[in-house]
């Protein structure tokens, strides 16, 4: 498991490094994705470090439930109202690479499905 004190998003979260934060509650954290696929693309997170969406899921229904209220906040602050789509990679297999849990919120674009 990644060490809190070596983690990317944790050090967001104590603000050691400032993204470009969209929204924030006492349990998460939404900042502007660094690499966006779409018009908005927005993370996620839960401010207390786990590694993805089935840790956070076992972890705490409250924080879980508080990432997805988070989203939908940024969501609607974005004018997404046509439809976003929100994303949990979760395992190497579906392409996380950074491993403590973040939901990606991405709008403002048509999208396909299936994703590749
Ligand atoms: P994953 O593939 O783990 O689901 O997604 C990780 C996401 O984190 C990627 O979309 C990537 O662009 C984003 N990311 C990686 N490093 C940074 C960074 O330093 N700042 C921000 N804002 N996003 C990052
Ligand atoms: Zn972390």
């Amino acid at each position: 498991m990644t060490d809190p004190s070596d983690c990317l998003f944790c050090k967001f979260v104590r603000r050691e490094i400032e993204p470009v934060v969209v929204g924030e509650s006492d349990l998460s954290l939404a900042f502007r994705d660094i690499n966006p696929q779409a018009p908005t693309h927005v993370l996620v997170i839960p401010k207390r470090h786990v590694a993805d969406a089935a840790e956070l899921t076992a972890a705490s229904a409250e924080e879980l439930a508080d990432v997805f209220a988070l989203a939908a906040q940024v969501a609607a602050d974005d004018g997404l109202a046509n439809g976003y789509r929100l994303v949990f990679n979760t395992g190497r297999d579906a392409g996380q690479e950074v491993f403590h849990a973040h939901l990606h919120l991405l709008g403002a674009r048509a999208m396909t499905w299936p994703p590749g």
